[in-house]
């Protein structure tokens, strides 16, 4: 009698197996928008197409590019063109369509994704910026007269392509706290969905401080962790009319939880302190140094050059306003000494500067 392992083989069809472009563009439609407080609005973007987005485990600080359809000049939006998402990659359609239609990209976070729901969504948070013409920008309007059913496209994670298998691999998640048990969060209100994501999914046995400033205390959001982190937000105070400088809160608030010398983590053997940053232009160049990006030439300049990043116990990521992140960072790294790889430096955005 004849078993299954005996069995004559079957001719093998072979299935060729395609590469999958790591981030795809998907059409979206607004489901919802709800003012969480004076500064922040929450909108919700729908669509089939997000059965193909996303990261497999959490989001945490996952970046996407949003379009935003230009205006015409009686003030409609001009539909967005379509993408052929081909292998040559969304930028190069988008390079491709006519400048006057194509729309503006724009880079936020995903607050929180629900994707395996019959209808998959996504929110997203955004930071209203709309006091003057030279401070405002057409994501932030667009988020103002935003109404459900208007149309977006959305550049993230193809959920296909192996780079999406983990967080890990996503190069659009730059949270890689690897064995610390003690972190830091820092940031003003653009990092704040970033940071609440992040705070939702960290282990019990991690602690630490998260630092939020905002312009005004009717923008304390309340937010959950299942670790043991102080969670403080620091208020500007526009509403009081005594608002403090972009970004003097949370430098105080950083400098007086990482004092100097030592802190945990940080070897004080050599006096604490280390070298000078080099500089960063943060009108002309974006601020993004984090310990997966890091050069070979300044991770052997580092503190430790032996230890692996990942392999710290201590972790800190940082973002928000370039100059603001410019400063702490010298101040991290030279001052208190701590090693690059175990912090991310990220200028989320640029004072005077529309995102190009
Ligand atoms: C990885 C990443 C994730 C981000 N996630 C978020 C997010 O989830 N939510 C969010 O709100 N932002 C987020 N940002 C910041 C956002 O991309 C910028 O604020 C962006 O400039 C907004 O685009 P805009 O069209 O409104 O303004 P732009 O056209 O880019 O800028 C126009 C003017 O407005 C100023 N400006 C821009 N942003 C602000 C601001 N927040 N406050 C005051 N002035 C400002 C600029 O300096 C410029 O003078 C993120 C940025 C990065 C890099």
């Amino acid at each position: 009698m004849k078993t299954r392992h005996d069995a004559p083989a079957q001719p093998v069809t072979a299935h060729p197996v395609t590469a999958q472009p790591m981030s795809l563009a998907f059409e979206v439609t607004v489901s919802s928008v709800q003012q969480l407080s004076p500064t922040f609005r929450r909108i919700t973007f729908g669509g089939y197409s997000l059965r193909d987005f996303g990261v497999h485990g959490h989001s945490l600080d996952l970046r996407i590019k949003l379009v935003i359809p230009s205006l015409a000049p009686d003030g409609s939006q001009l539909p967005l063109p379509a993408f052929h998402t081909s292998q040559a990659g969304w930028y190069r359609d988008w390079l491709a369509m006519d400048p006057n239609v194509r729309g503006s990209k724009r880079t936020y976070t995903v607050r929180e994704a629900r994707l395996d729901g019959v209808y998959p969504e996504i929110d997203v948070d955004f930071a209203m910026h709309l006091d003057g013409p030279d401070n405002t920008g057409p994501a932030a309007n667009w988020a103002f007269n935003a109404r459900p059913g208007d149309a977006l496209t959305i550049i993230g994670p193809n959920n296909r392509a192996a780079h999406c298998i983990t967080a890990e691999t996503y190069s659009g998640i730059e949270w890689r706290p690897g064995l610390a048990q003690r972190i830091l969060l820092a940031g003003d209100e653009t990092a704040v969905p970033a940071i609440s994501a992040i705070l939702e999914t960290l282990p019990p046995y991690m602690s630490g401080h998260a630092f939020l400033e905002v312009p005004q205390a009717g923008d304390f959001l309340e937010l959950h962790s299942p670790a043991d982190i102080e969670i403080t937000w620091l208020a500007r105070g526009a509403a009081i009319g005594r608002s403090r400088p972009h970004g003097h809160l949370l430098q105080e608030a950083v400098r007086k939880a990482v004092p100097e010398p030592g802190w945990v983590g940080i070897r004080t053997d050599d006096g604490g302190a280390g070298p000078e940053p080099e500089d960063v232009n943060v009108d002309t160049d974006i601020l993004w140094e984090t310990p997966a990006r890091l050069e070979t030439a300044h991770i052997s300049a580092t503190k430790n050059p032996g230890m692996p990043a990942g392999a710290m116990p201590f972790y800190a990521w940082i973002a928000g306003e370039a100059g603001v992140i410019k400063d702490l960072r010298r101040y991290l790294v030279r001052d208190v000494g701590m090693d690059r790889k175990q912090v991310a430096f990220m200028g989320y955005w640029r004072k005077g500067k529309a995102e190009g």
